[in-house]
């Protein structure tokens, strides 16, 4: 057998084994020994690449871990360089492909034997077997590595947890130390993992993080991989390249500690979209990344992608779940009280901590102005807090802040907030702002309460302790949270004010004062019971209707009435009232109270009545006795004894007179008093009314006074000494008020149930107007007694009072100028 032959026969085992299974390490021991026999060698050894060197992996004559450095001048690390074949006189060495156009390592065989160009061919071979199984066992393991990577990350839906997994894939299997960023909704990148195996590093890769955070379009090989959709690879790191990828000194200065030797980054991307870049490098390790590296390092990009995708997903899912659920819990606790204050309570209690470390309730209160309501501190540091802001009172037109924020209906986001930006809105902002630095204000956001298309108030919340920053999520949350709010926050004020409304409804139904509002429409929309009582119109037939419709005349009324009570005549319902009325403007138009003032004013002009009449009633007899008696005293009547008497006799009637007007107010004085006692007998009507006729013809000299009875006698149970009274000041009145002395008739008649007794005369008369008066005490058609008649306005007062005692009716009928005919109508049973 030739020793080609033999070669190709070794060479045919030695795939046959590779066929079969065998591991790249008991692969490449079978070549080592494959290569000793073929070419009857000395040396024989697989040198792979590590780092920088070229290890022996598997030997004879050499020992295993043999190193050799790339640059070394050596046949083996030249051939390496070269990437080809060498022979020397007793030596050949065969490159080992890697993937791509990477070299995997060398074959290199030293031989008893000078080396031909057949021995080159059959050492090639073994190195290219070798190099099959390196693949494939690298693809299997990138396989089986890829399987394992898509287990673990679809293990958890946890968005952290997903992160860490993905660094543990990562460190130190594919890197040394690698960094995950995202890319935010605003395109800014987010750096969410950093991991590194040696942990002196994991410190400057946080240092990193904190200094240099991500910048999207920058050349950090992250943003490069996000800008270009596709992966970049820096396998040889240099201090030139390193520069490039950094922004300035001390920048720099952190990577050349982090010392990457090789490093690459790929997009990650899900459905399509890119969520961010996944970065690999080799430091500390001496490591290179070749093309291969790219593709797993894609592979992996596309399943963490579709994870953290995943991930992100469950996770807004949740935070959506915990919104919801946070908005019920909000909606049951703003809805359990009907309280104001504790339902501002209540509402800031929710709001801290879950959004801000403390919040402040401003409501708009009467006026504009704006009140800080409610304040709460997570620390239950609000009292703190409120004695600090209460020190300053809000400037309604700033520009910024709560203010704004009211004036606007917009919400305000401050993600990078601090003491003075919050102050913004009062007097003294430094002032303000340096009293709360000692809480350090980190962000801020204030949202509109809007109920019913009004803006009631604000609220703050502020992220101090917690270091949080508001994002707009955060906002969305606030604002849902103060729509709800606001509604209950206005339910609790509605009520309130309508319980308010109650209490004050039922104080204005227990007053006696007609109490009425009318609103700004000029409807009235209130109606107390004492109005109702005093017009006697219920609240129903008034309310949503003008006041006119009760009193006529209201304008006028209406133009007068102020707040000082007037006293104004008003005709309800065909009565003709005095009311003493007073308004004042109220919320929702003009609140009028009032009360009926009649009695009062009738009581008023009785008294002015009474004053004029008496006063004149009671001079003239008195100035008649003083004049009769003074001439009775100065003067000597020795021979005029008659006209001594004459003034004698004056005197004597005049004080009669005054006697009988004293006994008349003394005997309305009984009548009101009820000391007026009836004493009823048989009393025959026809016999009283004629010593009365008799007695006044006596007492009017040349009247004519008759009596006509229909009967010859007509018998009642009646006092009859009350009834002569009535029937003497009758017949008094029917003298007095004929001028002109017609004549004077008194008719007695009856039916089966009445007893009538009517005086008629043919004197003056009374208007029509006056016929209902008459009989009020002190009236008189001529107070001042022009037409000369003496009167004290009683007569007719004491006939209805007594006539009425006797369970009777009096009447009048007349005619001015023509007569009058009073009617007494007595019971005859
Ligand atoms: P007086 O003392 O004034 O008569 P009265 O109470 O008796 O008081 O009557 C009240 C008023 O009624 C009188 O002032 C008078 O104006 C009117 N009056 C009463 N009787 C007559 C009558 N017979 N004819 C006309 N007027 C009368």
């Amino acid at each position: 057998m030739t020793r080609r032959d033999q070669q190709q026969l070794l060479v045919a085992e030695l795939g046959r084994a590779a066929l079969t299974g065998a591991t790249v390490p008991e692969l490449a021991a079978r070549a080592v020994d494959t290569v000793a026999e073929g070419l009857n060698a000395v040396r024989v050894a697989l040198f792979e690449r590590q780092a920088d060197s070229l290890v022996a992996t598997a030997a004879q004559g050499w020992s295993v871990g043999e190193t050799l450095a790339l640059d070394a001048d050596s046949p083996i690390a030249r051939a390496y360089r070269e990437a080809d074949s060498t022979i020397t006189e007793t030596m050949a060495v065969a490159p080992v492909r890697g993937e791509g156009d990477g070299l995997a390592g060398v074959f290199a065989v030293v031989s008893v034997e000078p080396v031909v160009p057949d021995d080159v061919v059959f050492l090639r071979s073994v190195a290219n077997l070798v190099a099959a199984a390196m693949v494939r066992e690298r693809a299997e393991s990138r396989l089986a590595f890829l399987a394992e990577a898509g287990r673990l990350l679809g293990e958890s839906l946890e968005y952290d947890v997903t992160l860490s997994t993905l660094a543990d894939l990562v460190v130190p299997r594919l890197a040394d130390w690698c960094i995950v960023d995202l890319v935010e909704d605003d395109g800014t990148l987010q750096r969410v993992a950093v991991r590194a195996a040696d942990p002196g590093k994991q410190a400057l890769l946080d240092a990193l993080h904190r200094e240099y955070p991500p910048v999207a379009g920058s050349g950090q090989p992250a943003a490069q991989a996000l800008a270009h959709s596709a992966p970049v690879q820096f396998s040889e790191f240099t201090p030139e390249s390193l520069r490039e990828t950094t922004i300035d000194d001390r920048h720099f200065e952190l990577m050349t500690q982090l010392d990457p030797r090789s490093a690459m980054a790929v997009p990650l991307v899900a459905q399509g979209r890119v969520l961010g870049a996944l970065t690999f490098a080799w430091s500390e390790s001496g490591r290179r990344y070749d093309p291969s590296d790219t593709v797993l390092a894609e592979e992996l990009g596309h399943r963490a992608a579709l994870a953290i995708e995943n991930a992100r997903l469950y996770r807004s899912e949740l935070e959506a779940q915990r919104r919801i659920a946070f908005l019920v819990e909000a909606s049951d606790v703003l809805a359990s009280s009907l309280d104001y204050d504790e339902t501002l309570t209540a509402l800031a209690r929710l709001a801290v901590p879950r959004l801000g470390d403390w919040c402040v309730i401003y409501i708009v209160g009467p006026g504009g102005v704006i009140e800080r309501r409610a304040i709460e501190h997570a620390g239950g540091r609000q009292d703190f807090i409120r004695s600090v802001l209460e020190a300053h009172p809000i400037r309604p037109d700033a520009p910024v802040g709560v203010p704004a924020v009211i004036r606007t209906g917009r919400s305000e986001l401050e993600a990078v907030a601090s003491p003075i930006s919050t102050a913004s809105d009062v007097e003294d902002p430094e002032e303000l702002a340096s009293a709360l630095g000692e809480i350090a204000v980190r962000s801020t956001m204030c949202v509109p309460l809007i109920a019913r298309r009004r803006t009631i108030g604000a609220i703050l919340f502020v992220s101090a302790e917690s270091k949080r920053v508001f994002a707009e999520s955060d906002l969305r949350l606030a604002e849902e949270l103060a729509a709800r709010a606001a509604v209950a926050v206005d339910n609790s004020r509605l009520f309130n004010e309508a319980e308010q409304r109650a209490e004050a409804a039922e104080a204005l139904d227990s007053i006696a004062d007609g109490v009425f509002l009318v609103d700004t429409g000029g409807v009235v929309k209130i109606w107390n019971a004492g109005a109702e009582a005093i017009t006697g119109i219920p609240s129903a037939e008034v309310r949503g209707r003008s006041p006119g419709t009760v009193f006529d005349g209201w304008d006028e009324i209406a133009a007068v009435a102020d707040a000082t009570p007037r006293t104004v005549p008003a005709t309800v319902d065909g009565r003709e009232l005095w009311l003493s009325i007073s308004g004042v403007p109220s919320s929702d138009g003009m609140a009028y109270a009032f009360r009926d003032v009649t009695a009062d004013r009738q009581l008023d002009r009785l008294k002015s009545d009474f004053v004029a009449t008496v006063s004149h009633e009671l001079r003239t007899p008195l100035a008649a006795v003083y004049g009769a008696a003074v001439t009775l005293a100065e003067r000597d009547f020795t021979d005029r004894e008659g006209l001594r008497r004459d003034l004698v006799t004056q005197i004597a009637e005049q004080a009669a007179r005054l006697s009988a007007i004293v006994d008349d107010i003394l005997f309305v004085g009984r009548l009101e008093a009820g000391g007026l006692r009836l004493e009823p007998a048989t009393v025959d009507v026809v016999d009283v009314a004629r010593a009365a006729v008799e007695a006044a013809r006596i007492r009017a000299a040349g009247a004519e006074v008759t009596l006509r009875a229909v009967a010859e006698s007509s018998t009642i149970e009646t006092d009859a000494g009350r009834l002569r009274q009535v029937l003497d000041n009758l017949l008094d009145n029917a003298i007095k008020y004929s001028p002109n002395a017609g004549p004077i008739e008194v008719r007695v008649d009856e039916d089966e149930r009445w007893t009538r007794l009517a005086v008629s005369d043919h004197g003056v008369g009374i208007p029509a107007g006056e016929l209902a008066r008459i009989f009020e005490k002190f009236y008189r058609l001529d107070p001042h007694q022009t037409r000369g008649v003496n009167g004290t306005g009683l007569g007719l007062y004491v006939c209805r009072e007594l006539v009425e005692r006797m369970d009777g009716r009096i009447n009048v009928a007349s005619l001015p100028g023509r007569g009058s005919t009073f009617v007494v109508e007595l019971p005859r049973r």
